[in-house]
């Protein structure tokens, strides 16, 4: 049973009131917002625990070195890791993906080497793979989508050649809510000995995971997404790739001795994790995790398809709405557009009504060159979203649709 009214009690801020209207927050693929569990862990942490992490003996220290390392094993059952050490603590995505594109594929990769990307890929999962090619002359490869917005697999691994060292593929796109069959790519790219990383940033929010049963090598993920604090993340590095790798940031704690003639690393995962970490919020992390866990994604999984559903039934009513990307395997997000009125402008009347959207090109550029449009207005549910906030939704674009018509 999904207790949704319980689970909305547990967010403080969906009480509160936007423009004097109902907050309808459905900006939860840019950020969601926090349980009260998480709130109280971090100002538990900073009034009563606080302390710097690995370096001290004194109570406090250990007491955040236990929770913060704690967090470590809780990302393990969370992705359903074989080993805790296979588990970097990151700030999110982003840093897990230059990690990987730093510490491994620059340690490995060589000019003319090529990486394959989709076009549903979040600039995270894009830049740094330009980095390389500026630096160091590897090859970017994309596959397309179809109109939809659909990625086949198949095309995917029609695409892999003797040439490609990595392929890096998001679980589920952040424009279109597309889900991607990243086991059988996975897989597939295992077979023929290319390195894979699942871009898990919003695959990881809206379904359990098993990185195991998808055979990626590297699986980041990011904890504001998850319902945790901003500033948090981490990522999957099957063990066999971390010998391949590199330290990525230097500094303290990543190493086991430094002498005036040179330095010896500490192991995996500390190797990868230079400096004092974002502590509490990565304990904060553990606290959205568990939380999640304890509710069961596999539960929250089956909430989201019933409130995506109700929305895809009740915006492809509005005929004047286009909306992009109509994959039959998608989540939901839902991102659209309309003749005559700017995404900017369409949010900002959303926003009077309460209704919280995003607008803009959503860091994925080559997507929307996909779609011919500059931007986008996204609707993305969560966990806590209602029937009647899509209905709010709704109304509120019938609203913006006879205002700019
Ligand atoms: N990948 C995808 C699919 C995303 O949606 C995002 C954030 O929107 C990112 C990567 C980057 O995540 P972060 O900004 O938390 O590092």
């Amino acid at each position: 049973m999904y207790d949704i009214e319980k689970i909305r009690g547990d967010f403080p801020i969906l009480n509160r009131k936007i423009n004097g209207q109902p907050l309808s927050y459905l900006d939860n693929g840019a950020s969601a917002q926090k349980p009260q569990v998480v709130i109280d862990a971090i100002t538990r942490a900073y009034s009563d625990e606080y302390s710097n992490v690995h370096r001290g003996l004194h109570y406090l220290s250990n007491l955040m070195t236990e929770k913060y390392e704690n967090t470590r094993q809780i990302v393990q059952r969370f992705l359903s890791a074989e080993h805790e050490d296979e588990i970097i603590l990151t700030s999110g995505t982003t840093e897990g993906i230059n990690l990987v594109s730093y510490a491994w594929a620059a340690n490995m990769l060589k000019a003319g080497d090529e990486i394959l990307v989709s076009v549903l890929e979040h600039h995270a999962n894009i830049v740094p793979w330009h980095f390389l090619r500026e630096r160091l002359g590897i090859v970017i490869k994309w596959v397309d989508c179809d109109q939809n917005g659909a990625l086949d697999p198949q095309a995917v691994i029609d695409a892999m050649s003797p040439k490609t060292k990595l392929v890096a593929i998001t679980q589920m796109s952040n424009v279109t809510g597309t889900k991607v069959d990243v086991k059988t790519i996975c897989h597939a790219a295992r077979e023929q000995g290319i390195a894979t990383l699942v871009d898990g940033s919003q695959g990881a929010v809206h379904g359990p995971v098993d990185v195991q049963e998808i055979g990626c090598d590297f699986y980041p993920i990011t904890g504001h997404k998850l319902y945790g604090p901003s500033g948090s993340g981490a990522i999957y590095i099957r063990a066999e790739r971390q010998s391949e790798m590199r330290p990525f940031i230097g500094g303290g704690d990543m190493i086991d001795t430094v002498s005036k003639e040179g330095i010896t690393y500490a192991k995996p995962p500390l190797k990868f994790e230079a400096g004092t970490p974002g502590i509490v919020s990565t304990i904060g992390m553990g606290v959205a995790l568990d939380y999640l866990m304890n509710i069961g994604m596999d539960k929250i999984a089956a909430h989201e398809a019933e409130i995506g559903q109700y929305a895809a039934m009740k915006l492809n009513a509005l005929d004047w709405l286009h909306i992009q990307g109509q994959a039959h395997n998608k989540g939901a997000i839902f991102s659209f557009t309309m003749d005559g009125a700017h995404a900017h402008d369409i949010s900002t009347v959303l926003d009077k009504k309460g209704v919280a959207v995003r607008a803009g090109s959503h860091c994925a550029m080559p997507l929307m060159q996909h779609f011919s449009i500059s931007a986008s207005c996204r609707a993305s549910f969560g966990m806590y979203n209602t029937h009647a906030e899509v209905d709010r939704l709704v109304s509120a674009l019938e609203l913006c649709h006879d205002f700019f018509a």
